[in-house]
């Protein structure tokens, strides 16, 4: 049969070596760790602190934060003192780019704040200057303990490495395509940054590594690349990934394929928030990305139809809505009084044609008569029908008959 030796299942994780952030463990067969960044002027505190927050309880558990100022590093402890008063230990991450060597002397409380350094080898500095530049970067890492990302990405790249990888491309006597050359100086910029790091002193564990690019089959290449060469922890991510639906697609799609091939220890799925859309939506994404490919558990998955024509009111979506914003909302909550609450499945189903079976599926699930039917809902729990919903409250009462499964 065509798939006969196909495996089920994503590939083993791979063996990378475990780096502590904070006190969340990324590499060494922890769970995908998942991440997110503000958009707010770090120098202002409140707002940073704020989203931080917001963050933190959607489920980032790291917040990376740019430091690019002297002001916003000086914000840095303020930001991490105060979300230490409103219990939040939440590790921060510092986002570096050019100056980094200079607002960590400056400031040395923000080094000692932070939970990790990102540096990009792109931007670090450029000729002599580079390596004392960088020098200086990881030196406070040692000093105060911390690990970093050496965060590569396409749109910065090492143009001397590009450089000189290019010239020696030429000399070759069947010369490479560009794009790929350009593809190995972004993995050399990562993998040679790392061997400096460690030569420095800086230890093989405490380091996270990460090459972005914004197509999708640039980074699945560079990515199985850098898994093949290094045995560092990885982030992944799409850069640039884009704005709204297409974000979310190209970003799947390639963490998709290198996680199902035990490829990445910490993911961001980079949006551009639509406006008015919250910065948490990618984290919503990132969570669910884990949870549909059985990687991770965070809230209870609900299963819904698309609908068609045999369900032409909206109440079957505002159902589907309802229960999918309900259990959201319960998690934090279901957390901590009902441990495990993550891994059920609920089923909103339209009509019969696919209601009660889909349903029978879940642990618990509905099975609406689609429109123009008497308005009657079997429910059915662990694969057995355990109730029919009439009238006009079968959205209200079979919310509570979730929040009553859960409580079983
Ligand atoms: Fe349409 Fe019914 Fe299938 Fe839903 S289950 S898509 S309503 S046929």
């Amino acid at each position: 049969p065509p798939c006969a030796g196909m495996s089920f299942g994503p590939q083993p994780r791979r063996n990378t070596r475990a780096v502590t952030v904070g006190g969340v463990q990324v590499g060494g067969n922890a769970p995908v760790v998942v991440q997110s960044m503000t958009n707010t002027d770090t120098a202002d505190v409140a707002s940073t602190t704020r989203q931080v927050a917001e963050l933190w309880r959607a489920g980032s558990e790291l917040v990376r934060i740019t430091v690019n100022t002297p002001e916003a590093a000086a914000a840095v402890p303020r930001i991490v003192d105060k979300l230490a008063m409103m219990g939040l230990s939440v590790p921060i991450i510092g986002d570096f780019h050019y100056n980094g060597h200079q607002l960590l002397t400056g400031e040395p409380a923000c080094a000692e704040a932070l939970a990790k350094y990102r540096i990009n080898p792109g931007n670090v500095g450029f000729g002599k200057k580079k390596d004392t530049q960088f020098a200086t970067l990881i030196e406070f890492a040692i000093k105060y303990g911390k690990p970093v990302r050496i965060g590569a990405n396409w749109g910065s790249l090492d143009q001397a490495l590009a450089t000189q990888l290019m010239d020696e491309n030429h000399k070759l006597a069947e010369p490479k395509e560009a794009a790929e050359v350009l593809r190995e100086a972004l993995i050399r910029s990562a993998l040679d940054s790392a061997a400096r790091a460690v030569e420095i002193g800086l230890p093989a564990e405490r380091i996270v590594l990460s090459a972005k690019v914004s197509g999708v089959q640039e980074l699945i290449a560079v990515y199985r690349e850098l898994a093949r060469r290094s045995d560092f922890a990885l982030h992944l991510g799409l850069t640039e990934a884009g704005i709204g639906s297409k974000g979310i697609v190209a970003s799947s799609a390639a963490l998709g394929v290198l996680l199902q091939e035990g490829i990445g220890d910490t993911i961001r799925i980079s949006l551009t928030p639509e406006p008015g859309q919250s910065r948490t939506t990618e984290v919503i994404v990132a969570q669910e990305l884990l949870q549909t490919m059985g990687l991770r558990a965070f809230t209870p998955m609900v299963t819904a139809c698309p609908g068609c024509g045999r369900t032409t009111s909206t109440f079957f979506q505002e159902l589907a809505q309802r229960v999918q914003e309900h259990v959201r909302a319960k998690m934090p909550e279901w957390k901590i009084t009902h441990p495990g609450a993550e891994n059920l499945t609920l089923a909103v189903m339209g009509c019969v044609v696919n209601g009660p079976g889909e349903s029978r599926h879940a642990n618990i699930g509905i099975s609406l008569p689609g429109t123009g039917e008497a308005p009657s809902a079997p429910v059915f729990e662990d694969g057995e029908k355990t109730v029919t919903l009439r009238g006009e409250n079968i959205a209200q009462d079979f919310v509570g008959l979730i929040d009553q499964y859960v409580e079983r």
